[in-house]
């Protein structure tokens, strides 16, 4: 999509709330959190630790289920799905990568890509489309290797291979540079960024670093559960893709 045309609504979060506990104990993590993305932004969210990043995030892929408040994400109003359709959409129109890559350590990258994959799109030996998705995230010749065997960035590109392969529309990733040097973090941040925008997918991405952020399109602060500062820049040429 060209800079500054935007795509239709992907996912609309409306006066979201999410308490934990209750009591004494009771965290209120989310307090009327409000945001629109377009099919196609690039979206990074920063905060400070605890502050609701890795709920509100949750809430987007159908993780965990607001206290209050409306998610929708692809036209779907997640509160009316059931779980049975929820188990597909967790898998195949969200994309998740997380800090830690939460690789199986047992399997090969090969594997762990592979036991992601639902019903492979595009038709085509699966096989192949595994091998195409770990060479697109420079891993060909790094296949039949377990993450023990891989550095951390090459562990976060099968992750982000296997976060692609039921070709999801939306990419959601928690501090995907968390657990990376700083050059590694910026060649996988590259890498991401590019895979959304060569796909038009969206991507909504947690960081704490600045550098990461700056590579967003939008930025959205949130703070002690609010969003406090949402750099909605539509219109605005994007950063990477510009
Ligand atoms: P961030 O990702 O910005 O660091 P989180 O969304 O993980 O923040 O957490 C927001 C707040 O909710 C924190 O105070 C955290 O301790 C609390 N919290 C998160 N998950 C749980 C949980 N499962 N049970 C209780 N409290 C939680
Ligand atoms: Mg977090």
């Amino acid at each position: 999509m060209a800079p500054g045309v935007q795509g239709p609504v992907v996912i609309d979060v409306a006066a979201v709330t999410k308490s934990y506990g209750s009591g004494r104990g009771r965290v209120d993590a989310l307090r009327g959190v409000d945001l629109t993305v377009h099919e196609g932004e690039i979206v990074a969210i920063v905060g400070q630790s605890g502050s609701g990043k890795t709920t509100l995030l949750q809430m987007l892929g159908a993780v965990d289920v607001p206290t209050s408040g409306t998610v929708e994400v692809s036209g779907h109003d997640l509160a009316s799905m059931r779980e049975r359709d929820l188990t597909g959409f967790r898998r195949s129109v969200v994309g998740f990568v997380f800090q830690q890559f939460n690789l199986i350590p047992t399997l090969t990258a090969f594997q762990n890509v592979e036991a992601a994959a639902v019903n492979l799109p595009g038709g085509g030996e699966p096989a192949d489309r595994i091998g195409d998705l770990l060479t697109q995230v420079g891993l060909g010749d790094r296949m039949d290797h377990r993450p023990a065997e891989l550095s951390g960035g090459e562990q976060q590109r099968v992750a982000i291979a296997r976060a692609l392969v039921n070709d999801p529309r939306i990419i959601l990733a928690d501090e995907p540079t968390g657990n990376l040097d700083t050059e590694t973090g910026h060649e996988v941040l590259e890498l991401l960024t590019g895979v959304a925008a060569s796909g038009q997918r969206t991507l909504v991405l947690i960081t704490h670093d600045d550098r990461v952020a700056a590579a967003a399109e939008r930025v959205v602060t949130i703070r002690d559960g609010l969003i406090v500062d949402d750099g909605d820049t539509s219109g605005a040429p994007g950063g990477l893709r510009g």
